[in-house]
């Protein structure tokens, strides 16, 4: 069995703004995230952990932030790439398991419709998606509220 893991992992800051995008799902807040794209951190380290399970670069590599094609898209068109990479190199996703780490703003509501949006785009059940939450206790860049972060892990199977 040709088993393939990947992780990743993206940080965004808070800037002006009244809603934020984290997994394809916007929940209104206080600010906004900055970035090129949207700034989906939590998409961001999922497609990076698929491009890692199959040692195919970075997000960086594949939609440079200095191209101006890609300000202000949709993060979902990064994901689809490298769902449908991972397709043509013969792997199937067995799961996908996303962290959140931020204060604010919570995430628990939107954590079953960020799996739904998710398991859409990457066309897989929805108990093969995971979205979990957690603070950093007050302690360091997210703790202060300055950015949110977010870690993610695949896993592939050679079909
Ligand atoms: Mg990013």
């Amino acid at each position: 069995m040709d088993i393939r893991l990947g992780n990743g992992y993206d940080v965004h800051r808070f800037g002006v703004g009244d809603q934020v995008t984290l997994c394809g799902v916007e929940i209104p807040h206080n600010r906004g995230l900055q970035g090129h794209s949207d700034a989906d951190v939590g998409m961001h380290a999922i497609t990076d952990a698929l491009y890692g399970a199959v040692a195919r670069g970075d997000i960086g590599q594949h939609f440079p932030p200095s191209d101006p094609q890609w300000k202000g898209a949709a993060s979902e068109i990064f994901l689809r790439h490298a769902v449908e990479l991972t397709r043509d190199l013969g792997f199937a996703i067995a799961n996908v398991d996303c962290t959140l780490v931020c204060e604010f703003p919570k995430i628990g509501p939107h954590s079953e419709q960020m799996r739904a949006e998710l398991a859409r785009i990457l066309a897989i059940e929805i108990d093969r998606v995971s979205v979990k939450a957690t603070t950093s206790e007050r302690l360091g860049f997210t703790g202060r509220s300055e950015g949110i972060a977010a870690l993610a892990t695949a896993a592939l199977v050679k079909i």
